[in-house]
């Protein structure tokens, strides 16, 4: 089920500008309907974001694909992703070989996402925080991907990058923000590229932005 809609999903990131194959074979392996609530799953494979429920959301494939292949990351990559939610981004992370770490802050969202990885046989390492503080015990990362929108770049994920690793994270005001790619040169030197315009649900811990 729903094997042409993935292969049609796949075709229309194509168009869009997405290059890498090892992302663009994943899009086209992992079932998103497996991580959309019951009701909207006919929606799965719309390049839109979807609600997942707790007030969050699935984010749009396109942001997935383009967040990935910004990474530049291969298989056995070590990867750090920031907000788990629907487990979607991870999932795709793991299809492509990698060991992957995951953090997400609202319980009953990561306990939902962990039984879910364990149906679907998705072993990715999960813990439930605030991910800005990033996971000292198991840095470094070759590559940390954060799914929610910050006011500026924790400092603890910086630190937690492997020389050469890549942040990956959006930054802004609560409304819309630019997709950072910072690259880990040397111990206290970092290069930074910006792609606007985006639109995350807000990261919230200790360095992104208060609870409301
Ligand atoms: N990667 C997700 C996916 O594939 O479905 C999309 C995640 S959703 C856009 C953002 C998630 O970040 C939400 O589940 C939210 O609870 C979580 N979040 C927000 N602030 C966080 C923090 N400080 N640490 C960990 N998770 C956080």
């Amino acid at each position: 089920m729903y094997k042409t809609d993935r292969k049609l999903l796949v075709d229309e990131l194509k168009t869009k500008g997405i290059i890498d194959i090892n992302v663009l074979k994943a899009i086209g392996e992992v079932k998103r309907e497996k991580f959309i609530p019951e009701a909207i799953k006919h929606y799965a494979y719309k390049d839109v974001a979807l609600p997942i429920g707790f007030g969050q959301t699935i984010s749009q494939p396109y942001t997935v694909a383009f967040m990935t292949e910004l990474l530049s990351l291969k298989e056995k990559s070590k990867v750090l992703e920031i907000g788990t939610g629907s487990g979607y981004q991870a999932a795709l992370l793991f299809d492509m070989g990698m060991e992957v770490y995951s953090i997400e802050r609202n319980f009953d969202i990561f306990s939902e996402t962990l039984k879910l990885f364990d149906q679907l046989r998705i072993r990715v390492k999960c813990k439930c925080g605030d991910g800005t503080l990033g996971w000292k015990d198991k840095a470094p990362f070759d590559g940390i991907i954060v799914t929610a929108g910050s006011p500026s770049i924790p400092n603890e994920l910086k630190n937690q990058l492997s020389i050469n690793g890549k942040l990956v994270i959006p930054v802004g005001d609560k409304d819309t923000q630019i997709l950072k790619v910072i690259t880990k040169e040397e111990d206290d030197l970092f290069l930074e590229e910006n792609y606007p315009q985006f639109k995350f649900v807000p990261l919230i811990g200790r360095d992104g932005w208060k609870e409301a």
